[in-house]
């Protein structure tokens, strides 16, 4: 708490009260704080491809350019860190865009089948899911009317099912539904993936929060797909939750509320 006093005098110099204001400090520090961890991770999250990349290329410039085995090798090496800090800023910049709409007096929002939006999601990684033999249900009613935020809902959805893919084994299933109340719609995503042990739960929608940092990197994620769906959820004054059993799978859901089309949402 930040206290600043002052005394107040009359004309002919005689005291006649004070005033004391409080200023609650601690949201703003913490604040303060959060901007500046984000951008050390930020930092950190860049740093580790570009040293991967000048490694390779002086490993390279120092006669590696000569075994064409090698070189080409650390030339794929090179080319996927250069994809990973393109997929990191493309990830950022989501999230600056969602920040600012929501803040810009609300995110438009327009009726929409929502069955069809799920299955547009789906298809982005249908490639992935087939590689894999995972086979993706859906279960939505064809009539199901939401008002929403297309493009931004279905960033949330492709997060959700490329995540349910990247973390299941090989012939599983993923079952994508929708549940309609007058009141909201969740949309779940659940996968009969590896799960995710108890104590991560409460962290795993922070930006660049990993269960497996290693693994999240190698498969190529950038660390900020699960924070992009928190935001997108909150944009649409909505929420997400998890729920999820080690070596049995995991359910992650986002909650929205139902607004009629054309009522901002975002900024209530
Ligand atoms: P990433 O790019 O690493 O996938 P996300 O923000 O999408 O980043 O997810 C954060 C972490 O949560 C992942 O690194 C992973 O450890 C865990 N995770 C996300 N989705 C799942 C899932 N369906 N099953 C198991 N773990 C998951």
């Amino acid at each position: 708490l930040q206290a600043v006093g002052a005394v107040l005098k009359d004309a002919g110099d005689v005291t006649i009260g004070a005033v004391i204001v409080l200023n609650d400090v601690t949201r703003l520090r913490r604040l303060e704080n959060m901007r500046r961890d984000f951008v050390a991770n930020v930092s950190h999250e860049l740093r580790t491809p570009i040293t991967s990349i000048k490694g390779f290329v002086e490993t390279l410039l120092s006669g590696a350019m000569q075994e064409p085995e090698n070189a080409e090798r650390f030339l794929r090496i090179v080319s996927n860190q250069s994809d990973r800090l393109n997929a990191i800023i493309d990830d950022l910049l989501s999230l600056s865009r969602i920040e600012q709409d929501s803040e810009k007096g609300g995110l438009v929002i327009q009726e929409t089948e929502l069955r069809g939006l799920l299955e547009t999601a789906i298809q982005h990684s249908s490639r992935q899911a087939e590689e894999k033999n995972i086979r993706i249900e859906v279960d939505c009613d064809a009539a199901l009317q939401v008002a929403l935020n297309p493009p931004l809902f279905e960033q949330a959805l492709v997060n959700l099912v490329d995540n349910a893919i990247k973390y299941s084994e090989n012939d599983t299933c993923i079952r994508v539904t929708a549940q309609a109340s007058p009141h909201q719609v969740v949309v779940s995503v659940a996968d009969q993936g590896r799960g995710i042990p108890r104590e991560h739960l409460p962290r795993l929608f922070e930006r660049f929060y990993r269960v497996d940092k290693a693994r999240s990197r190698q498969m190529g994620g950038t660390g900020l797909g699960l924070a992009i769906v928190k935001h997108i959820a909150q944009a649409h004054n909505g929420k997400v939750s998890v729920q999820s059993t080690v070596g049995e799978g995991s359910v992650f859901r986002i909650h929205v509320p139902r607004v009629e089309a054309g009522e901002p949402a975002g900024n209530a």
